[in-house]
């Protein structure tokens, strides 16, 4: 999509720090990291959030997510993966992505 900028960072428009791709997929450092590791992976498609994204590309994003944890070595001591869905989780990049996010004990409380 045009005006995207996850799909400005697939296509090498804007800058990214890119950790790991394949032909369907890519992972980068989020902007705004919110503990010492933070990737979002994403597919290359324009897909606006999980509710639209088919289940049978599922099984592709899922080895991807996978992959990418172990390529960071996040899949150690383990990790939060966390996709925001539309307006009350706060979503605001509407391309489909999942956060990874680790490399500390994370908090868990109560978000509202
Ligand atoms: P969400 O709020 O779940 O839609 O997450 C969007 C995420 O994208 C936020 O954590 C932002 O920090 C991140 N983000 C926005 N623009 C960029 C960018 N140009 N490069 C990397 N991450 C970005
Ligand atoms: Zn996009």
């Amino acid at each position: 999509m045009d005006n995207c900028i996850f799909c400005k960072i697939i296509k090498r428009e804007i800058p990214a720090k890119i950790v790991y791709e394949n032909g369907n997929f890519i992972a980068f450092e989020d902007i705004e990291g919110v503990a010492p590791i933070h990737l979002l992976c994403i597919p290359k498609k324009h897909i606006e959030n999980f509710l639209e994204y088919p289940s049978s590309d599922m099984v592709d994003m899922s080895n991807f997510i996978k992959e990418t944890a172990k390529e960071i070595g996040l899949d150690n001591k383990g990790f939060r993966m966390v996709s925001n869905i539309k307006e009350d989780s706060g979503q605001s990049v509407f391309h489909l992505h999942f956060h990874l996010i680790g490399g500390a004990k994370l908090k868990w409380d109560k978000l509202v």
